[in-house]
């Protein structure tokens, strides 16, 4: 359900009304030591026209991950709004002080913006972003794309991601719009049930959900770029936004993944470096050797070694070297157990 719009200060210079294609701010004030009345401004794009649902795409929501943001920035720029039935409400950095940081995190609060939904319009810049996007975005759509990719501490399978949901319903369309993005892979992450994400927001508020996981390494991926790219068009057909013959044929197969709650994590027990003994896309089991921590500082103390906990393949990789305890190393996927 649609939330009630909470008092808040923020504003917009784009009409969500208007037909055609037009690119602004939403802007909060923010008032820092060197600005007295000034706003934090986050882009966003609204390209309208005809009949048609009205899809929400989200990149930048961390901001150290960059394929979603290049794929939104160039619909902004090169899609002919005549091109459409329906309305696109494009956001491709909405946690901007995060994404020209190039951190995960906001160096303003200090906040990782996809923990604090729904929000608060009172609340720091990164919890008064989510209440916006929360209670005056989301209501809005009809679909909503979150485009995430592994960051600057994980390599990811380029995927693309189910947030589960209650509703059976929902649920259905949710993995029928991810498996239209034609992703090498479709994984459900439940992201052990945390609320306070923007896609587990928008399923609650009944939208239907794609989420991404594009490589990461803080860095951009050729092929993971080219897979965002297609995918986005591919779900815009999916909806009726765009004409069929803008498809392109998926790079999966129907294969539904899931990560297994906990199990799905190998964590660092010791403070070191971490040798991996599998690369992505290998199959694992539960019990199998996954890798070592070294205490390079220290040679007579012999190396941790951390086992897998599920059955699987190997879907993310940590990587920097560098390991502390409770680091997350490796990331396994095992067959999606639950309904499809
Ligand atoms: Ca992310």
């Amino acid at each position: 359900m649609s939330r009630v719009p909470r008092p808040s200060t923020a504003f917009t210079t784009v009409d969500f009304d208007r037909s055609g294609k037009q690119s602004g701010f939403v802007m909060i004030p923010h008032s820092p030591h060197d600005d007295a009345w000034g706003v934090t401004r986050i882009p966003i794009a609204v390209i309208k026209n005809g009949e048609g649902p009205t899809v929400i795409m989200e990149g930048g929501n961390h901001g150290d991950e960059y394929e979603g943001p290049i794929t939104i920035a160039e619909l902004i720029r090169d899609l002919d709004p005549g091109r459409i039935q329906g309305r696109l409400i494009l956001m491709p950095s909405n946690n901007v002080h995060a994404a020209i940081a190039g951190q995960r995190t906001s160096p303003v609060d200090g906040l990782n913006f996809n923990r604090t939904f729904p929000g608060d319009p009172r609340g720091t810049i990164t919890q008064q972003i989510s209440a916006f996007v929360s209670d005056r975005i989301f209501p809005l759509g009809d679909a909503f794309l979150d485009l995430h990719s592994g960051g600057s501490s994980l390599d990811i399978i380029p995927s693309a991601i189910v947030e589960p949901s209650q509703d059976a319903a929902l649920h259905k369309k949710n993995i029928a719009a991810v498996q239209a993005f034609g992703a090498p892979m479709t994984v459900v992450i439940a992201n052990m049930g945390d609320p306070r994400t923007a896609t587990a927001e928008a399923v609650a508020q009944g939208l239907i959900t794609v989420g991404t996981e594009m490589a990461g390494g803080g860095t951009v991926s050729i092929d993971a770029l080219r897979i965002c790219r297609k995918g986005v068009r591919n779900v815009l057909v999916h909806l009726g936004v765009l004409p069929p013959e803008d498809a392109s044929p998926s790079e999966g197969d129907a294969t539904v993944l899931e990560l297994p709650g906990a199990n799905a994590y190998v964590f660092a027990g010791m403070d070191g470096v971490f040798e991996p003994f599998h690369k992505n896309g290998e199959k694992v089991s539960a019990g199998q050797p996954a890798g070592r921590v070294h205490c390079l500082w220290d040679p007579s103390r012999p190396p941790e070694t951390l086992h897998y906990q599920a059955d699987g393949i190997l879907y993310g990789r940590r990587q920097p070297g560098r390991v502390r305890p409770g680091n997350c190393c490796l990331v396994v996927a095992s067959l999606y157990a639950g309904t499809l």
